[in-house]
Formats: structure tokens, C-alpha cells, sequence
């Protein structure tokens, strides 16, 4: 006797492969057994005219002190989300301890969101183990944020780390700890100040293994394809495989032509051995810091010292002169314009009015120019606020789609103040409804694919993303034509929905729309 048994549903096994009718039994948190006429089991769930799949696996959020939270799940499960994996872009909340404490909260602060004092920082382990402690919705797995792991040891500082050593052992540790992968933020300080030869310096633990980097790159507009050149340089000296995050071409000049490049790079890299991959988030606008802004000779040497920067006059020329001219750092302001970049969440009482604004409307209210306006917020808010810039073009994220090696990712942030982004709510549910129904970019197994074996072979997630038997039981009953996005830039907290049964380890999380606060999520 079976504990549950899936009855009469359509089976999209991640694979990629057709679609067939059959019926799925579960045992102890497995997939037991997969066919017809399986036997008895003590719960059955009706799935007929319903896609069975695996359940869906996010390589890419910024929940790190979100899982810690009352509540959390709800959105992700809400979309089918079973296993996410946090700790992205070279910004973990692990590993550091007092030194450059103040420092490093504040910088992490828009994208994970106020931490708890109480959540472990000072080792993976030791928060892998609190996180053990509490009950999660859905399973949680951790990369190692190399850009943490510098700033704890050698600050926002602009040289390079003479000795590397110490940086190598908490590299070693993190792996040891459980890491599924170690993250880059080439894009943000202090790893924005590596060479390519340092950076392989850097990496150097990571020679001839199999855990993946995952690469936040240091350009994402006029330089992605240099960009993707360096990370296939990386990957080929150290001989591990290489994940690019978020793939994208940032500003108009870019679009239609960098990313079918970048892309062609990447195969001719696999042809040549290199084990590369990427992924890609299904919306034209981005959330990060927006300190992203400045130029990386702006972010030397930590908040205090680049809130410095801001209130001083040459300096602000100087930026304003950068901004305008610039092109050697991803120049987003110049690129996508100031109506573009919407301010997302500021934490002073004084400029909640300016929340849902862009840039260039906080300025008139203010009666700044924009660069005035930048550096004014900035400052006053110790660099603590988030952006969502509409930088990119649906069409390149269709060419990444069709691309045979990108999975989706949702790249959410978790700012305490203000508005997340909808993609925190909706990712996974926006692939069916508008890449797979309205646009058919690509077909419902392809879709299904790319947000579950995919993403777990590219991160080495074991026993998840198939249909198989021996496989967790991590599963969704669901009909494509039913999910709904309900989030939207200007009202973002809305649940997906549509999402029918979602099993975590066996258990429902949802079952036939309900809620039922199983719980039954791992720390991976
Ligand atoms: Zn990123």
C-alpha cells in the first residue's frame, strides 16, 4: 500500500520529453512507482485533465533572511515553487562575523532585507543548522557568496587580497558546509575590483571539482559579451563547471544583438569542453541596489566612504561627467534613462512619498536634477535603497528561452521596506502564461524542463527535477491555462494563482487550492 497515489494525470516529467497519461505513486517522501493500475494507497488525488510534474526549482533568490520569516513560502509555493536556492550573486548572508559587520548588513540590506539577529552569520553550517531548526514550506539550499566572504575578510577596500589563503579556506569551508555553488557579484563591490587573474587566484579551491560558480557578471550591457568571455576564461582555467546568472543586455543599443552573440559564445565554449550554462528572469525590468548606478571607482572603501563621495561637490561633477560619458562600467543610468529606474524602497520617513517613483519624477519633487537626486538618497539613506530598472527586451529573453541550455530563474529580492518586485510572486507561473500560451516561445514540456531538471543539473541538486521513480516526491497538479500572475510593478504582494496540488517530500502544501501548512520542506 501506497501513501498517496497521483490518479489520471498528464505526465510532464521535466525531461523535456512528450507528455503521457499515467498514474504516480508515492512512498515516504519518493516516487514509488510511475504506470498503470499501481495498487492501493491510503490518500488518492484525482488528476485527471491536470499536468503532473516535478515541482519547480529556483536556482536563484535572495531569501537568505527570508526563510527566517513567519510567512515565508506562500508566495513560492503559490507558483509551484518546491525548492529554491538562495544566497545568489556573490551576496550570501553567510559567512562573516564582527568585522565588517555594519558594513555588510547595510550592503545586503535591499536585497535580503533586515536580519534577524538571532539567524547564525559567522558559518554556513551554523545557518544551514538555525535554518534546520524552523519550519519551511518548501526545501532551501544555500550557495556561498564569494563577495561576502571577501568583505568579511578584507572590507569594500579596492586591492587586491595579497594572501589569498584565508579567503580559500572559507571558500573550502562553505563547500564543506553544504554549498551547492559559490556566487560571484562581479557587477557589485568588492568583487567588481578583481582582475581576471586574481579572480582565478581567487577561485583557486574550486580547480578540477564540480561545484559550479555561479556568475552575477561584471557587464550586463554594452560589455556582456566581454563578460561571458572572461567567465568562459575562468571556467577553462579552473577546469569546474560555470553558471551565468540572469543573462541579459541592458539598454536599447543592446538589444537584438548582444545576447545571440553571447549565447553563441557559450556553445562554441561547450563544443570546446567548457561545462557552461545560464539562465534567464522572465521580465524586461530588474530590482537591485541602487548603488548599482555608480561607477565601481564610486564604491571604493564601503558605505561610510561612498556616502562621503556623494555629498561632496567635485565628486558629484565628476559622477555627473561619468553618467554622461562613461561606458567601461555598466552605465545603466546613461543606458536605460532616468524614467526608467523606479525607486522601489527607501527607508526615511521623509522620502516614503517618493516609493513607486522613478528617478527622474523624485527629482522634480525634489527639485534636483537627477544626478543631485541620486546622490542626495543615496546618502541620506546610507546607500540602503532598491530599484527596479526597465533595462532589457522581451525579445531577447525569448532568444535566451529557445537557447537548449538556459533555465528560468526568478532572481527575487527581499527588501523589508517598500515594493519587491512582481517576480518574487509570479515567475513561475509567467512562463506558462506568457511564453507558453499567449507568445508560444516555447512548448509546455520545454517550459517545464527549464524550471526543474535543468536548474537542478546545472546546480548539481540531486534526486529533484524529474518524474522518475526514486525521485523526491516533490510535485504539482496543475492546468496551464488556469495559472495567473496577479502581481504588477505598482501592486506587487499579490499570490499567484491556478497552482491546484503541490507536494513537498509527499505532502501537500496545497491541495486542490487550500492551503494546509505541511511544512515538510528540508534544508538542502
Ligand atoms: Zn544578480
Amino acid at each position: 500500500m501506497f501513501d498517496t497515489l497521483i490518479r489520471g494525470g498528464t505526465i510532464i516529467d521535466g525531461s523535456g520529453g512528450a507528455p503521457y497519461r499515467a498514474d504516480v505513486a508515492l512512498m515516504d517522501g519518493r516516487i514509488a512507482a510511475i504506470g498503470h493500475n499501481l495498487g492501493e494507497a491510503a490518500q488518492t488525488i484525482d488528476a485527471g485533465g491536470f499536468c503532473v510534474t516535478p515541482g519547480f526549482i529556483d536556482i536563484h533568490r535572495h531569501g537568505d533572511a527570508e526563510v527566517f520569516r513567519p510567512g515565508f513560502g506562500k508566495a513560492e509555493l503559490r507558483q509551484g515553487l518546491t525548492t529554491i536556492l538562495n544566497g545568489a550573486c556573490g551576496v550570501s548572508l553567510v559567512p562573516f562575523g564582527e568585522r565588517h559587520r555594519e558594513e555588510l548588513l547595510h550592503y545586503l540590506e535591499p536585497i535580503t532585507g533586515k536580519l534577524d539577529p538571532a539567524i547564525p552569520t559567522e558559518s554556513l553550517g551554523a545557518y544551514l543548522n538555525a535554518l534546520r531548526k524552523v519550519k519551511l514550506p518548501l526545501n532551501v539550499g544555500m550557495m556561498l557568496g564569494a563577495g561576502t566572504v571577501r568583505a568579511d575578510l578584507f572590507g569594500y577596500g579596492e586591492e587586491e587580497p595579497a594572501d589569498m589563503r584565508q579567503l580559500h579556506r572559507q571558500l573550502e569551508r562553505g563547500i564543506a558546509d553544504g554549498a551547492y555553488g559559490i556566487s560571484l557579484g562581479l557587477g557589485y563591490a568588492p568583487e567588481c575590483f578583481y582582475t581576471t587573474d586574481g579572480l582565478i587566484r581567487a577561485l583557486q579551491p574550486l580547480k578540477d571539482g564540480d561545484i559550479p560558480i555561479t556568475v552575477h557578471m561584471r557587464h550586463e550591457g554594452d560589455g556582456v559579451c566581454d563578460s561571458v568571455e572572461e567567465m568562459i576564461a575562468v571556467a577553462k582555467a579552473l577546469r569546474c563547471p560555470m553558471h551565468i546568472s540572469h543573462l541579459k543586455a541592458m539598454g536599447k543599443r543592446n538589444w537584438h544583438v548582444k545576447i545571440p552573440r553571447a549565447l553563441e559564445l557559450m556553445e562554441r565554449a561547450r563544443a570546446d569542453g567548457v561545462d557552461i550554462s545560464c539562465d534567464v528572469y522572465l521580465y524586461d525590468a530588474g530590482s537591485t541596489q541602487l548603488l548599482h548606478l555608480l561607477p565601481p571607482d564610486f564604491l571604493r572603501g564601503g558605505v561610510d566612504a561612498i556616502c562621503a563621495r556623494l555629498r561632496d561637490k567635485n565628486q558629484r561633477e565628476i559622477l555627473r561627467e561619468a553618467i554622461a560619458h562613461r561606458h567601461d562600467f555598466d552605465n545603466i543610468a546613461q543606458m536605460v534613462g532616468w524614467d526608467n529606474i523606479m525607486l522601489s524602497a527607501l527607508n526615511l520617513p521623509e522620502y516614503q512619498h517618493l516609493i513607486g517613483k522613478t528617478v527622474a519624477e523624485a527629482a522634480e519633487l525634489l527639485h534636483l536634477d537627477p544626478v543631485d537626486c541620486l546622490c542626495q538618497l543615496l546618502a541620506d539613506e546610507r546607500c540602503a535603497v532598491t530599484m527596479i530598472d526597465r533595462m532589457a527586451c522581451e525579445d531577447d529573453i525569448c532568444t535566451i528561452l529557445h537557447d537548449d541550455y538556459s533555465s528560468v530563474i526568478s532572481d527575487s529580492t527581499y527588501p523589508t521596506s517598500g515594493m519587491p518586485h512582481p517576480r518574487v510572486y509570479g515567475s513561475y507561473v509567467r512562463v506558462f502564461e506568457r511564453f507558453v500560451l499567449e507568445k508560444k516561445t516555447i512548448d509546455l514540456p520545454t517550459a517545464v524542463r527549464k524550471i526543474t531538471s535543468l536548474p537542478a543539473e546545472a546546480m548539481r541538486i540531486k534526486n529533484k527535477g524529474l518524474l522518475r521513480v526514486g525521485m523526491d516526491a516533490d510535485i504539482n497538479i496543475f492546468k496551464p491555462e488556469l495559472l495567473r500572475e496577479r502581481a504588477t510593478y505598482l501592486d506587487p504582494r499579490q499570490e499567484s494563482e491556478g497552482m491546484d496540488t503541490v507536494l513537498v517530500g509527499g505532502k501537500p502544501a496545497i491541495l486542490h487550492g487550500a492551503w494546509t501548512d505541511a511544512g515538510a520542506g528540508q534544508a538542502i
